[in-house]
C-alpha cells in the first residue's frame, strides 16, 4: 500500500513538473556582443519562439529589459569567478594553493579571460561578493539564479586547493568537532609541505571538510537570497543528472551530458532520479551530429524533461576537457521545437509502450520507443545512440500501423519489403495508426 502511495505521489510530480514544461534557450550570451556579431538573441529567441532563457551571462540591463518586455522569464548565470573589480578576480577573495598562488580550473587554463580566479567559500569576503551579486541580478529581473560550477573548493581539491587562512582556521575547528587529535599550533598547509604526502592522514578529512564548506556556504546564500526575493528560483548544472548534497541544495538542476561519454541509460536514470527527489530537471546536450543531437531534444520531452536548444551552448567533451561553443541550426531545429510545442499537453500524460509487441524493429544503434499519448495516439521515436557513430538508423514497422501522414517530419526513406515498411534516416518519428 505505502509503495502504491509513493509510486502515485511520484506519478503525480513528475505530471506537476511537467505540466509547467517549456521551451528554453541557453544562449550563454546575449547576442550581438559587438558590432562584429552577427548572431541575434533577440531573433532566435523569436523564430524559435522560446518561452524561457536559462543560463544567461548578461548584465546589460537594456538587453534584459527587451526580454522582460517580450514576457520572456530568464535565469541569470553567476560562477566562482565573479569579478569585484572592474572585470578582475581579485586575489584577496580566491582559492590558493599550498604556495599561496591562486587556482584556475584546468579546463579554464587556455582561456583569455581577465577573471581566471575561484572565489573560496570560506572566505568572508567572497560570500558577501557573491551574495551581492546575485541580488543584484534579482534586481535585474531574473527569475533564477544559475550557479555555473557549484562545486567551487569541493571541486577545487583535486587541483590542490584551498589552502587559504580562512580554509586553514576552519580546518582545524572541523577537526576539533570531528574528535580528530592535532598538536598545538597546527597548520595544515605547513603539515603538508613538510610530509611524505602519502603520510597525510588528514586529507580524508580535508576533502570532507571542503565539501561541506560548500554546501554551508550555498545554504547560506541561499536562505539569505529567498529573503530578499521569496520567489527566486536557485538552479546549477549538475553534470549527467546528479544530485550530490552539495547540488540539493538547488530547486532545479541543469544536467549537461558530454558529447564524448553521454548515453541514454544515464539519461533515463537522471529521469528516474529527479523524478524520486522531486527536483525539477532540465537538460543540456549538443552533438556535432545533427540527429542524435535533436534525437536528444525529442526524447528529453517525450520524457517530461525540458532540454535546452542548444543554441550558443557548449560542446562538452568529457576526455580532452576541449569545450567548444555550438549553435544549432535552424531550419531542422523550428520543426522540432513546434512540434515538441503542439503536443507538449499531449506528451504529458505519455505511457510507454513495448515495441515488440507492435512488431516494430530497430537495428543496432538505435534507441527506440513507443508511446501512447494522453489522445490515445501512437508515437514510435527512435533516435541514434549516443555512444554510436553511425549517421542514420533504420527501423522496419508493419505496414498496417503506417499511413501516408506517418513520418512527421518528412525526413526519412521509406522502402516496402512485404507485410512491412522500413525506414531509414538520422532521427525517425512516426505518428502510428
Ligand atoms: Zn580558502
Amino acid at each position: 500500500m505505502r509503495n502504491l502511495i509513493i509510486s502515485a505521489l511520484v506519478f503525480m510530480s513528475s505530471i506537476c513538473l511537467a505540466q509547467n514544461s517549456k521551451i528554453v534557450l541557453s544562449s550563454r550570451w546575449f547576442h550581438p556582443r559587438n558590432s562584429n556579431d552577427t548572431l541575434s538573441t533577440l531573433k532566435v529567441t523569436k523564430e524559435f519562439e522560446v518561452e524561457r532563457l536559462d543560463w544567461l551571462y548578461c548584465d546589460d540591463t537594456d538587453k534584459l529589459n527587451e526580454l522582460s518586455n517580450l514576457g520572456i522569464p530568464f535565469s541569470l548565470a553567476i560562477n566562482p569567478q565573479v569579478t569585484d573589480s572592474f572585470g578582475y578576480s581579485s586575489l584577496k577573495m580566491r582559492m590558493v594553493n599550498l604556495y599561496g598562488k591562486p587556482i584556475i580550473a584546468p579546463w579554464m587554463r587556455a582561456w583569455k579571460i581577465s577573471n581566471p580566479y575561484w572565489g573560496c567559500v570560506n572566505n568572508v569576503q567572497f560570500q558577501e561578493l557573491f551574495l551581492k551579486a546575485s541580488e543584484r541580478m534579482v534586481d535585474m529581473g531574473a527569475y533564477g539564479i544559475m550557479v555555473d560550477d557549484a562545486r567551487f573548493n569541493d571541486h577545487a581539491v583535486e587541483w590542490g586547493g584551498c589552502y587559504c587562512t580562512f580554509c586553514l582556521r576552519a580546518f582545524n575547528l572541523f577537526l576539533v568537532k570531528r574528535g580528530v587529535s592535532f598538536k598545538r599550533g597546527f597548520d595544515y598547509r605547513d603539515f603538508k609541505l613538510s610530509l611524505n604526502q602519502s603520510n597525510d592522514k588528514y586529507f580524508k578529512y580535508f576533502k570532507e571538510f571542503q565539501r561541506e564548506s560548500v554546501i554551508a556556504f550555498l545554504k547560506k546564500w541561499k536562505e539569505a537570497l529567498k529573503t530578499y526575493s521569496a520567489n527566486v528560483v536557485l538552479l546549477t548544472n549538475n553534470f549527467g543528472g546528479q544530485w550530490t548534497d552539495i547540488y540539493k541544495v538547488f530547486d532545479a538542476g541543469i544536467a549537461e551530458f558530454a558529447e564524448s561519454s553521454a548515453n541514454y541509460d544515464q539519461v533515463d536514470t537522471a529521469i528516474k532520479n529527479s523524478n524520486l527527489l522531486k527536483k525539477r530537471q532540465i537538460f543540456s546536450y549538443a552533438s556535432r551530429n545533427e540527429g542524435k543531437t535533436l534525437g536528444f531534444y525529442l526524447y528529453s520531452y517525450f520524457n517530461n524533461v525540458e532540454a535546452l536548444i542548444p543554441w550558443d551552448t557548449f560542446l562538452v567533451s568529457e576526455s580532452t576537457m576541449d569545450v567548444k561553443r555550438f549553435f544549432i541550426n535552424s531550419d531542422r531545429m523550428i520543426p522540432i521545437v513546434k512540434f515538441v510545442k503542439s503536443t507538449r499537453d499531449l506528451l504529458n500524460g505519455a505511457t510507454n509502450v513495448s515495441n515488440s509487441s507492435l512488431g516494430i524493429v530497430a537495428e543496432a544503434n538505435t534507441r527506440i520507443r513507443c508511446y501512447h499519448l494522453a489522445d490515445g495516439s501512437l508515437y514510435l521515436l527512435a533516435v541514434i545512440d549516443l555512444q554510436s557513430n553511425v549517421s542514420k538508423i533504420k527501423v522496419t514497422v508493419p505496414s498496417q500501423l503506417v499511413n501516408q501522414n506517418s513520418d512527421i517530419f518528412k525526413n526519412t526513406t521509406k522502402k516496402m519489403q512485404g507485410s512491412m515498411v522500413t525506414y531509414e534516416g538520422d532521427l525517425i518519428l512516426l505518428k502510428l495508426t
